[in-house]
């Protein structure tokens, strides 16, 4: 049957393909509809990975130390109990005769049902179990899956294939990076959240906050994914295959075309030069930065080195990653984000889990908290420095107490290279990210003590609107031209021009071909996006002239009208 779902659209293009539904933590597991005559083998596997999980606590639980604390044996015994209880082992068989499902899906669904019972208990230690469930059930669900990675491979196909996914991890998007999915699309995330910013810098049509489609839809099946406007048609009809068709080739006609302005000056109407450089997560993006024409590297999200591994990686390892880029962009400026782990882009047992880990121990704080970890990361910039334009950032500055310690730890990095006989470049910038709305208001006083500034307004806008970036929930509410947001950036850009400090926009607002008149209009000269953005970045420019969108910019600054303010965006584009 056909159907049709609405999300957000976060990387343009148009993909016809079959769906290959991904695992995940928890209910993430593939649904099958399973012939009448199976049914009975899928009860006995499941019955199979039962015992099996059942006899691995048993040696484990015969193999507890002597010396080892009594809570050990304790804990073993209640996971014991959890997976014996019958809302687990029973149950299950009886729904995979019901819906004729596969043994997995059976699991997961009755594991939410359970879960759901825990959350109506008022004793608090009860409550708590609900984790050890979750292990207990995960232990099940690997034997069933048989361990199988949590993407579904790729056989060699002529055919595209579309991941469906209820959430990606921007560690996950690392590891999507490798594999060759046409698209993909999930249930959750927002606008900016990582998830969101990796699929761009894939330059692979994709759809997010889809709210439900795991569960709607089904291995194999023939779905569209079109990214600009946000929509997945699921098992279209052939009128509707055709239309998409004609507009997956007219897509592909207008991105060759774009190609052609990769060589030509980004210089509006007017003859202003603008700076376009590009925002990379690993080494290997360099690539597609110089094959867009970017005329740098503004911003290296260095805490992607930091993913997908146990350990922390060393200075060497640092120092080559950051080495390899700034050679591979043969004398044109790089800039190193400190770590900005924490937040959506968890590190282990590093960052918190708090309630609110966007407003916790994150960025800068993190790295403040852990100065060996810091030391390390600004000894490898530092001596990466000495192979090309090197510039250091902080990510999250809030206060200048932070700047102050940064530069503290800084100097240490200094002076122990030197006691090493390490070459780096003394005189290496240091900027600061502006994504804290109490640092754009007090954005002079960075700009007095730093470098060169950088606007992280997808930060900026989570901050500013109160609306987490990674909450599909809360999506809707994500407006880049939110008057706020607007002065925000304005008196940042502002703040910076009067003492003569550049001042870029590193987030999401900076590669949006909608938003380039308004940014150039609000006195921006320099942009770092993603690298499949910056084509399209340019050809808004090279038809701006910044004098008339500086007086449009200036109107719209003033105006809480909203009819006035509609018709005064159109007029800008
Ligand atoms: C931002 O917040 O705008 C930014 C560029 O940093 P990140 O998206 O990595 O948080
Ligand atoms: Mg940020």
């Amino acid at each position: 049957m056909s159907f049709t779902l609405h999300g957000l659209g976060v990387s343009p293009g148009i993909t016809i393909g079959v769906a290959r539904l991904a695992s995940h933590h928890r209910i993430e597991v593939p649904h099958r509809v399973l012939p009448t005559q199976d049914v009975n083998k899928e009860v006995r596997r499941f019955e199979e990975a039962v015992a099996t999980v059942r006899h691995e606590m048993e040696t484990l639980r015969g193999q507890i130390p002597p010396n080892a604390p009594a809570e050990l044996a304790a804990f073993l015994d209640m996971h014991r109990m959890i997976l014996d209880d019958g809302m687990l082992s029973e149950v299950p068989k009886q729904l995979i005769v019901a819906q004729q499902c596969n043994a997995e899906w059976a699991l997961a669904q009755q594991m939410e049902q359970f879960l759901e019972q825990f959350d109506t208990v008022e004793d608090a230690y009860l409550r708590e179990r609900k984790t050890d469930v979750v292990q207990v059930v995960e232990r099940v669900q690997k034997v069933l899956l048989g361990h199988q990675d949590r993407f579904p491979t790729l056989e060699n196909s002529e055919t595209d294939c579309i991941l469906v996914a209820h959430d990606l991890s921007p560690a996950d998007m690392v590891v999507f990076k490798r594999q060759r999915f046409a698209s993909f699309i999930t249930d959750l995330g927002g606008a900016t959240s990582h998830t969101a910013i990796l699929a761009r810098s894939l330059n692979i049509p994709s759809v997010i906050a889809l709210h439900n489609a795991r569960e709607l839809i089904r291995d194999n099946e023939i779905i569209i994914v079109d990214g600009q406007q946000g929509v997945v048609v699921v098992d279209p009809d052939d009128a509707v295959l055709e239309e998409y068709q004609l507009r997956q080739n007219q897509w592909r006609i207008d991105s060759q075309k774009l190609k052609r302005l990769s060589g030509s000056r980004s210089k509006t109407l007017d003859g202003v030069e603008i700076e376009l450089m590009a925002n990379i997560e690993l080494p290997q993006d360099v690539a597609a930065a110089r094959e867009a024409g970017a005329r740098g590297i503004g911003l290296f999200r260095s805490e992607f080195l930091f993913m997908n591994r146990s350990d922390l990686p060393n200075e060497d390892e640092q120092y080559e990653a950051y080495r390899d880029v700034v050679t591979a962009m043969k004398g044109l400026p790089v800039i190193v984000r400190t770590l900005d782990a924490g937040a959506d882009k968890p590190l282990g047992d590093l960052t918190d889990h708090t309630l609110n880990p966007a407003l916790g121990r994150r960025a800068i704080r993190l790295c403040l908290a852990e100065p060996m970890m810091f030391h390390t990361q600004l000894r490898a910039i530092l001596r990466a420095s000495y192979h090309g334009q090197i510039k250091i950032m902080i990510p999250m500055l809030t206060n200048l107490q932070e700047l102050r310690l940064t530069y503290a730890a800084i100097e240490r990095a200094k002076v122990s290279l030197l006691a090493d006989g390490l070459l780096f470049n003394p005189a290496v910038p240091v900027g600061g990210m502006i994504e804290v709305p109490a640092a754009a208001l007090m954005a002079s006083a960075f700009a007095e003590r730093l470098d060169f500034i950088s606007i992280g307004t997808n930060d900026l806008i989570q901050y500013t609107l109160a609306i987490d970036r990674a909450d599909d929930g809360v999506a809707y509410l994500y407006e880049p031209t939110h008057p706020a947001v607007l002065y925000l950036i304005a008196e940042t850009i502002r703040a910076a021009d009067k003492l003569g400090k550049p001042v870029s926009v590193c987030g999401e607002m900076a590669g949006d071909p909608r938003l380039t008149h308004l940014l150039l209009g609000l006195g921006l000269r320099r942009f770092s996006m993603q690298a499949p953005s910056l084509l399209p970045v340019k050809q808004q420019l090279l038809q701006a002239d910044t004098q008339k969108i500086t007086a449009l910019v200036q109107k719209i600054l003033k105006t809480s009208d909203e009819d006035k303010l509609e018709a005064l965006f159109q007029k800008l584009n």
